[in-house]
Parts: structure tokens; sequence; C-alpha cells
């Protein structure tokens, strides 16, 4: 798909090269720990000074109310200058915790929180998940007992990225015992200093405690920390994997492409033979990908689970490129600490943020209207 850009895009393009080119780290950022959390705040103050944190939120949110047009050129020139990656730990309070309040938090929830997250100043996690409840997430059992202007909540969450490191979360509980499935929720601001929170970071195979169990032993939680309305918090968590699943995985997406150019300059395939054949399918799937990432941003999709296709062919095209780069490169892959860790991290992308049965399952079911399950 080749697509034209204006005067203004492309004068907007060259300002966000000149900026990345003065001023992005490229160095390989620590995974976890406090590290992590350092390293990812200060570059988004960094952002922030120069005026390019949360550049798609409204104007008086502090962003520059830019267009996913726009957006597009950013993330474009965000990738092509190796800038960390935006699947740190302020992804979730950038890309989907702070449009959620922007949609539909009261005014002193985004006096308080919006500043505090552009300016790289508090981390955010998302606990959704429970043992008992992932892909099925309406099954949730953590419990919130309202006690006077309180909730009393007691549970677990697990799978949460970077619940170690964060100051606050998004977290989605049953207010209302009586009601079942995706009525009686709540999605409430906690403080993860809160009594009662214990963290338990899980290690994963790469190495890394990217994730944590989360328990709840009555962790008090003021009823004005809750976002969208009281047991509404389903549409409040429908809104915000909206967020996620948009414009969010946009700069996801477009950094394949140039992880598939890295390894084609390190592999320095000779033409014609089954490497270069290889790579070269690599670069046109990387190519296709970027297409569907375009199109859904410059027109509304005919459906709107058409989100799961490109969510599905971008999850197994990471796993083909991180599979490419072990075969490609053979040894000298092992001793790579960034590669080995890519390739031992994709593992999770058919897992995270919907598996790809449950994405198989919505493509079938709404998209190809076959049968559900
Ligand atoms: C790296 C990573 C980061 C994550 N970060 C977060 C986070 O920050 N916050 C958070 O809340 N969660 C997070 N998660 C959790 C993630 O959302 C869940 O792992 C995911 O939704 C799947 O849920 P589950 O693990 O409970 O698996 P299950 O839902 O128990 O599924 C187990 C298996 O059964 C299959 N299956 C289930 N139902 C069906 C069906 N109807 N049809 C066919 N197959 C089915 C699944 O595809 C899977 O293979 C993260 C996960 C990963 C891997």
């Amino acid at each position: 798909m080749q697509l034209e850009f204006s005067e203004d895009d492309e004068r907007f393009r060259q300002a966000a090269r000149d900026w990345l080119a003065a001023n992005a780290p490229t160095d390989t950022p620590p995974y976890d720990g406090q590290p992590a959390r350092d390293y990812a705040l200060s570059w988004l103050a960094k952002c922030h000074a120069g005026g390019w944190s949360g550049i798609g939120w409204p104007r008086e949110y502090g962003g520059q109310s830019l267009a996913p047009s726009k957006l597009i050129l950013w993330y474009e020139e965000y990738v092509r200058a190796r800038a960390p990656s935006v699947l740190d730990c302020t992804f979730v309070s950038v890309n989907h915790a702070g449009p959620t309040l922007i949609a539909l938090g009261t005014d002193e929830q985004k006096t308080f929180h919006l500043p505090r997250i552009l300016e790289g100043k508090s981390v955010w996690c998302q606990g959704f998940s429970e043992p008992g409840a992932g892909s099925d997430l309406a099954s949730l059992s953590t419990t919130g007992r309202v006690e006077g202007d309180e909730i009393v909540v007691n549970g677990q969450k697990i799978w949460t990225s970077f619940a170690d490191i964060a100051d606050y979360q998004e977290l989605l509980i049953r207010t209302d015992p009586e009601q079942k499935r995706h009525r009686g929720l709540s999605w409430v601001i906690c403080d993860m200093e809160s009594p009662g929170i214990t963290v338990r970071p899980i290690r994963n195979m790469a190495g890394v405690t990217h994730f944590a169990e989360v328990f709840y032993d009555d962790v008090r939680i003021p009823l004005s920390n809750v976002v969208g309305g009281l047991h509404d918090g389903w549409r409040t968590a429908m809104t915000t994997l909206g967020f996620e699943r948009k414009t969010a995985a946009m700069g996801v997406q477009l950094a394949l492409s140039i992880r598939i150019e890295d390894l084609i300059a390190r592999a320095e395939p000779t033409p014609g033979s089954a490497m270069a054949e290889r790579l070269a399918d690599l670069r046109a799937e990387g190519a296709a990908l970027r297409a569907m990432t375009y199109r859904t941003i410059f027109r509304e999709p005919a459906n709107p689970s058409e989100g799961s296709l490109m969510r599905l062919y971008f999850a197994e095209l990471a796993q083909r490129i991180a599979q490419a780069s072990m075969d490609v490169l053979g040894p000298e892959a092992l001793t790579d600490t960034a590669l080995t860790h890519d390739y031992l991290e994709a593992y999770s992308e058919t897992i995270a943020g919907g598996t790809a049965e449950i994405q198989r399952n919505i493509i079938a079911e709404r998209i190809l209207g076959l049968p559900r399950e």
C-alpha cells in the first residue's frame, strides 16, 4: 500500500526524525525490576520535555490531539530510530489507562493522574486476568465489598505485567455479588502501595520477572477511585481493551519490519539461496502487516472484529521472525543476549492480550459467520 502524505505531514515526519535522531537512546533497556522502571520513566520524561509524550491525547490533557494518520508517522520514525520498545512499563499508563481516564474518569481522577502519566512520574499495570479467568475474563472472582465510602478487595490476579514496579493498577473486580458474568463488575484505580497487597513476581523462561501474581487481603480502595460507574466495569474494561487493541498496537506492529530488515542486513544472504527466500518471505509479510496496520488507521473497519485478524497475524509473524533469527544466524544468535531474549519472549505473543485460539474463534464466528463453538 502506497500512501500520499501532505506537506504538513512530511514536515511533521521530519521534525519527529530530527528529534529522535538527537534524543532516542539505542542501547538495550533493562528488562525488569527497578532498572527497567528508571530507564522507561526517564525516557518518557525526556519525550515529555521535547513535547512528544502522549501526542495522541487531546490538547486539554497535555497531548497534541494528533490524528491516527499523524501518529503512524511518529511510530514509523520511532522504530526507524531504534528507540526503546513502546512495550515497556509505561505502555499501560500512556496507551490505555490514561485514555480510559480521559474517556470515562472524573475531573478529580484526570487532574491527579494524567499529568503524572505524561511527565513520566507514574507506572501503571493492568489487573484483569486471574488464575481462573483469562480468556473468559467475565468469570473473574476477585471481590470488592462496598463499605461506606470504600471498597474492600479480596482475591488474586495473575500475569500482571510490571506489577512489582507499578504505582497504580487498572483493577477489575466483582462489586455486586448478586450479578453474574459481565454485570456487577467495577474498574477501579488501585494504589499499589495500599496495605493488604502482596506482589509475588513470576520469573519467565527468558529469565526475567516481567509479570507477577498480586494478592489482595482486605485492601481498602476509596469509592471515588471507581472509573466509569460502580458495577459498570465491563463497559470501562472494553473501553480500555479498545485502546489497547487499536492505536496502542501501532508502534509494536511497525517495529517488526525493522527487525526483519536488521536480520537481513546481519545475515547477508546469498541471492537465490533458501535463506534469501525465507527472509524475502518475511519481508513481504512485514509489508503485509504494515498495510493492514495502515488500513485500520485510514478507514473505519467494516467489522469491529477485524482487530483480531491483525493481532493474530502480528503474533505469529513475531514468532516466525524470532525463529528465523535463530535458524539464520545459528551459533552467533545464541551469544547475542538481546536476540535470545526476543526469541524466548516471542512464545508469549500468542497468549498475551488474547490467545491465538481465541482470536481464531473471533475471526471464525464474527467475521466468517461460522457457527458459534
Ligand atoms: C507476557 C504476558 C503478559 C501478560 N500481561 C497481562 C497483564 O498485564 N494483565 C493481565 O490482566 N493479564 C496479562 N496477561 C494474561 C493474558 O491476558 C492471559 O494469559 C490470556 O488472556 C489467556 O488466559 P489464560 O492464561 O488464563 O489461559 P486460558 O484462558 O486458561 O486458556 C488456556 C488454553 O485454552 C485455550 N482456550 C481457552 N478458551 C478457549 C476457547 N473458548 N476455545 C478454544 N481454546 C480456548 C487458550 O487458547 C489456551 O491455549 C499476560 C499474559 C502474558 C503471556
